[in-house]
């Protein structure tokens, strides 16, 4: 079963994953928990050049290419044959975030990015995705506060952009309602794990 974990920086997707993969695996499940762009070394290595504050010349159509690039090379490398073993992958960020984050709030467009990653996935869509909604203005907030997180260059960008970056969400939770289930992230840590286990469970036991 191959579930994503989408949403806006700081809206606990990381925190929450983790939480997550522990609880199926104390069931027994066996799960391999994992984020994107990264995940294995290749995409790790992409990821930092994707993420590298000094990369200000970075144009979009780069970007959104590197990001498919380390795309492909995860799930070729992790998440398929996982998957192949009747594992659990549950994924902290996929091809939404490429579609709302490049396609939407950049403004490549949402069916142009879709289709270099189509390229890249080859149909390898996730059975389900949470989408972790939450006001930017409460996201940037949370992020300010977690000192050990690693500066990127996309905490640069204003709130304009990360407003953008939820509207793009929107629209794909909209129009992928069968796919991406919406939770609220604006609540405490345990309200939105509860939310997020209830539906990873009505996923297994249909
Ligand atoms: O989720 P994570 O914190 O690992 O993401 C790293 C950074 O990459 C975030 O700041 C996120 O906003 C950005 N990102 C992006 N486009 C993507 C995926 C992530 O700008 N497609
Ligand atoms: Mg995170």
């Amino acid at each position: 079963i191959f579930i994503t974990i989408e949403g806006p920086d700081g809206s606990g997707k990381t925190t929450i994953l983790q939480m997550l993969a522990q609880n199926l695996v104390n069931e027994g499940y066996e799960v391999v928990a994992t984020r994107e762009p990264g995940g294995i070394e290749i995409a790790e290595q992409i990821r930092k050049v994707i993420l590298d504050p000094e990369n200000t010349a970075m144009d979009p159509r780069t970007e959104a290419l590197l990001y498919a690039a380390a795309r492909r090379q995860h799930l070729a490398e992790k998440v398929k044959p996982a998957l192949e073993d009747g594992k659990i992958v549950l994924c902290d960020r996929f091809v939404d975030s490429s579609l709302a984050y490049q396609g939407y709030a950049r403004g490549l467009g949402i069916d142009e990015v879709y289709s270099i990653n189509q390229f890249a996935i080859e149909n390898m869509m996730p059975e389900m995705t949470l989408y972790f909604d939450v006001a930017p203005e409460i996201g940037l907030e949370r992020i300010n506060k977690n000192k050990g997180r690693e500066v990127n260059r996309l905490d640069l960008e204003k709130l304009e952009f990360h407003q953008k970056v939820r509207e793009g969400y929107m629209i794909l939770a909209d129009r992928f309602s069968e796919r991406i289930v919406k939770v609220d992230a604006s609540k405490d840590l345990d309200t939105v794990y509860e939310q997020a286990e209830a539906q990873i469970k009505e996923l297994i036991n249909s």
